[in-house]
């Protein structure tokens, strides 16, 4: 069975739109990963490579309203997700 490190996190990474910021845990420890676009915010690498986590700013200013992705970042970070500090970006973004 292939080792799992911070090693292996980035080659799964390869690729993506996402690069990690905090070393590899395990696959269901919550790390800090940072989308191309800048932001950074946290899940777990399963989540991501299993694209069910994405970028809180993109998803929203791409396919969503503010209730939408707040219901969707809820149910993803289990309620954990700093929704003030995500929504004052989404407004900065829908103003440029
Ligand atoms: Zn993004």
């Amino acid at each position: 069975m292939e080792k799992r490190d911070t090693n292996w996190l980035i080659e799964q990474l390869n690729g993506t739109e996402y690069s990690h910021v905090d070393d590899y845990i395990t696959g269901d420890d919550k790390i800090r990963f940072k989308h191309n676009c800048g932001f950074i915010f946290s899940c777990t690498p399963r989540a991501l490579l299993n694209n069910e986590a994405v970028c809180p700013v993109c998803y929203h200013s791409k396919n969503q309203t503010t209730e939408s992705i707040q219901e969707k970042i809820n149910r993803i970070y289990n309620n954990e997700y700093k929704l003030l500090e995500a929504n004052a970006k989404f407004k900065l973004r829908s103003e440029e």
